[in-house]
C-alpha cells in the first residue's frame, strides 16, 4: 500500500494542496495556488513524456519549501531522501534578497540534476506562459518583458533536457519575439 506509485502521487498532490490552501497566483482572478504545480506535474508527463514518479513528485512539491512552511525534513519523512534532494534542488534560498535568487538561478541551473532541470524547465514553460495569458496585477510592461528575459537565460543553461519542453518554451517566447 505504502509503495503504490499512483498513491504516492496523490500523497504529494494533498500534501501540496493542504500547504498551498491559503494562496493565491499573482493574476487578477486569484487563481489558486495549487493549479501552478499540478500543472507544472501534468506538463512534464503530457508535453515532456515525463514518468519518473520522484519527479513528478518533485514538482508537485517545488514550491513548498520556498513559498510555505515546509521543511526539508518534513519533505523527506513524507517522500523520502531523493524527493527531498529534487525539492532542496529547485528550492531558492530565502534569506537572499529576490535579485540575487533570481541571478544565482541563472548561475546555478546547469549543475543540477536531470530531474530537477526537468522541473525547472516545466516551471519556467507555466509561469511564462501564465505571463502570456494575462499580466498579473500591479505589472507594468518592462517588468512583464523582465521577466521573460529572465527566464529564457535560466532555461538556455539548461538546454538539451527535455526537447519537447524546450520547444514548448522556444513558442511561448517566440511570440514576444525572444529565442532561446
Ligand atoms: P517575480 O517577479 O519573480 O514574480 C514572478 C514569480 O511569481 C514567478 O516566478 C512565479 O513563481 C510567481 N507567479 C505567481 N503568479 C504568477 C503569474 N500569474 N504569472 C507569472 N508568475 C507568477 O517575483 P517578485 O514579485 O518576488 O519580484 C522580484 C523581482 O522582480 C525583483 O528582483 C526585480 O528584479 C523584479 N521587479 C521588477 C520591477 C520592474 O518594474 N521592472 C518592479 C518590481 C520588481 P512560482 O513558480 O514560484 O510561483
Ligand atoms: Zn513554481
Amino acid at each position: 500500500m505504502a509503495d503504490y506509485p499512483l498513491g504516492q502521487l496523490l500523497e504529494a498532490i494533498n500534501f501540496a494542496a493542504i500547504k498551498h490552501s491559503k494562496q493565491r497566483r499573482k493574476d487578477e482572478d486569484k487563481t489558486p495556488y495549487i493549479n501552478h504545480p499540478i500543472g507544472v506535474a501534468y506538463s512534464l508527463w503530457k508535453e515532456g513524456g515525463v514518468t519518473d514518479l520522484a519527479t513528478l513528485q518533485g514538482a508537485i512539491l517545488h514550491d513548498t519549501v520556498e513559498d510555505t512552511d515546509t521543511t526539508l525534513d518534513e519533505i523527506e519523512e513524507k517522500f523520502g531522501p531523493e524527493v527531498r534532494s529534487i525539492v532542496d534542488e529547485v528550492s531558492d534560498d530565502k534569506s537572499l534578497p529576490k535579485a540575487e535568487r533570481k541571478r544565482l538561478q541563472v548561475i546555478n541551473a546547469p549543475r543540477k540534476s536531470k530531474q530537477a532541470k526537468l522541473i525547472k524547465l516545466a516551471d519556467k514553460l507555466y509561469n511564462l506562459r501564465d505571463l502570456s495569458r494575462a499580466t498579473p496585477q500591479g505589472w507594468t510592461e518592462s517588468r512583464v518583458q523582465e521577466y521573460y528575459q529572465w527566464g529564457a537565460q535560466v532555461i538556455r543553461g539548461i538546454l538539451g533536457t527535455n526537447k519537447d519542453l524546450e520547444d514548448a518554451i522556444e513558442e511561448v517566447l517566440r511570440k514576444q519575439k525572444l529565442s532561446l
